[in-house]
């Protein structure tokens, strides 16, 4: 069996002002032919593809032609779109004849003159390959399922769980291409979008109406004849011409079952809408007061609207501010992206006391510079460090400042080690002597779980906030829930 690889991933976030182009992907890891099964171990989908290999036992060749992610972001400039489409085509086309294409996407990402990027990729390599030929695309489950990417790829798989198992994901849809290419499943698909959006405070699916409707898909997985049950819960930051909320359900040959249980996953989510609503934010300057006053132990304040993770600069000072106006009294550990931040602190040194105007640059929109007065206490050219299932990931240039109690990590890049301790242990920082840390992530508190006390959803504003409805939107279909009353929907 002769399979092709590749991978183009991206999340965008259409209300952030950046864009994202091929230094984005160069950033989080581009990487042609051989290499990516080199770099790929244990990383991604395309990490979980390959432990599906190596349980085979007839030979497989697999074909690695294109691995491009670049975390999540702005729109992605039309030129990046294009260049890495041609690169993944022209692969294509040379790898000829193969069995079958798996190709790891996100399903959420948008170029400036494309906004269904998956949908534009999955058409061209149709163009290239030709009907026959099966595809499977592992995608988030943030993804936003478009009518191009149902047509054009067989099998669409989406994870499992909020934070993703990527690694699963890939294992997963690995044994959906080896079960077709083996001719012991015929899959048939059905789908439907859920003319709703809502915010990320309800996306863990270990609680609340998320486990549920995930819980019913794993058992819908169950029933004879089911191939994968997908619900996709799009990302709410993608004003895009078909977003919504969508499940995606294959079967194994048998239309009507695969139509039965899409109709019947939307409908219990479509039930739910209220429920994905829930919130437990609290407001800046009491989440800063009940960090202080909650007893010892890590407290993390999730910093909803400037999630990296979902798109946003990572430059936000909403958290920052108030941590400064009330003069926190235990320390406070916050990173923020800010080059020119960096630079002087390069420039003055370790040990130099320095002003700057931190943050607010890049979002200005929701907050502002914030004028500090503090002591340079380290700064790094970088360290390069093994995330679990995500691979290989550069922090790149940093500088530690010390503000009364508060540590800021300042940083030039847009690290995915944004959240990750080690961000304050390469600066000399424990994270056991913290009372607490600002998340760029209003979901992947994985990393800090070790020390965590308490999470406090901070209700802070930025281009990844959970107030959705303060968005101007633009291109969602109409009606959407909540935007508008639509009471008699049915899926
Ligand atoms: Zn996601």
């Amino acid at each position: 069996m002769r399979i092709a690889v590749a991978e183009i991933a991206q999340e965008t976030d259409t209300f952030s002002p950046m864009t994202a182009d091929i230094n984005d992907f160069k950033a989080y890891g581009l990487f042609y032919g051989p290499e990516i099964l080199e770099r790929m171990r244990g990383a991604g989908a395309i990490g979980g593809l390959l432990e599906i290999v190596d349980e085979q036992t007839e030979p497989v060749e697999l074909v690695p032609i294109l691995r491009a992610w670049a975390g999540a972001g702005g729109t992605i400039t039309q030129e990046t779109l294009e260049y890495l489409t041609e690169k993944l085509v022209a692969g294509l086309k040379a790898a000829l004849p193969f069995d079958g294409l798996f190709l790891a996407l996100h399903g959420a990402a948008a170029a400036a003159n494309d906004d269904d990027l998956e949908g534009y990729v999955l058409e061209k390599v149709r163009a290239a390959i030709g009907d026959k030929i099966p595809v499977i695309g592992s995608l988030d489950h943030h993804a936003n399922i478009t009518a191009r990417m149902v047509r054009h790829a067989t099998v669409l798989i989406g994870h499992e769980t909020q934070p993703h198992d990527t690694v699963g994901t890939g294992r997963k849809s690995a044994r959906a291409l080896f079960r077709i290419l083996k001719g012991e499943i015929k899959p048939t698909v059905a789908w439907r979008k859920i003319p709703m959006i809502t915010p990320q405070d309800q996306f863990l699916t270990s609680q609340g109406p998320m486990k549920q409707w995930f819980d019913l898909a794993r058992e819908m997985e169950r029933r004879p004849g089911v191939i994968d049950v997908s619900p996709y819960p799009m990302q709410p930051w993608l004003d895009v011409a078909e977003g919504g909320w969508a499940v995606v359900v294959h079967t194994d040959n048998d239309p009507a079952l695969a139509e039965s249980l899409a109709k019947e996953s939307a409908q219990l989510a479509w039930n739910l809408r209220e429920q994905f609503w829930a919130s437990e934010r609290v407001s800046v300057a009491e989440a800063v007061r009940q960090a202080v006053a909650a007893d010892s132990g890590l407290i993390i304040l999730s910093d909803t609207g400037d999630s990296i993770y979902g798109g946003a600069p990572g430059d936000s000072t909403v958290i920052l501010r108030e941590l400064v106006a009330q003069n926190v009294p235990a320390l406070a550990f916050v990173p923020i992206i800010d080059v020119e931040a960096v630079d002087a602190a390069f420039e003055a040194g370790v040990g130099a006391t320095v002003t700057l105007d931190l943050g607010g640059k890049i979002d200005n929109v929701f907050s502002q510079p914030v004028r500090v007065t503090g002591r340079v206490g380290a700064i790094s050219q970088g360290v390069t460090l093994d995330v679990e299932g995500r691979g290989i990931c550069d922090i790149g240039k940093t500088a530690l400042l010390e503000v009364g109690q508060i540590r800021i990590v300042l940083m030039a890049e847009r690290s995915f080690a944004v959240n990750h301790p080690v961000l304050y242990a390469h600066l000399g920082l424990e994270v056991a002597d913290a009372k607490m840390v600002v998340v760029k992530t209003a979901s992947n508190f994985q990393f800090f779980s070790r020390w965590r006390k308490g999470m406090i959803r901070v209700d802070a504003g930025g281009m990844t906030q959970s107030d959705l409805t303060a968005f101007d939107w633009k291109r969602v279909p109409r009606p959407m829930y909540p935007l508008d009353d639509l009471p008699n929907w049915k899926p």
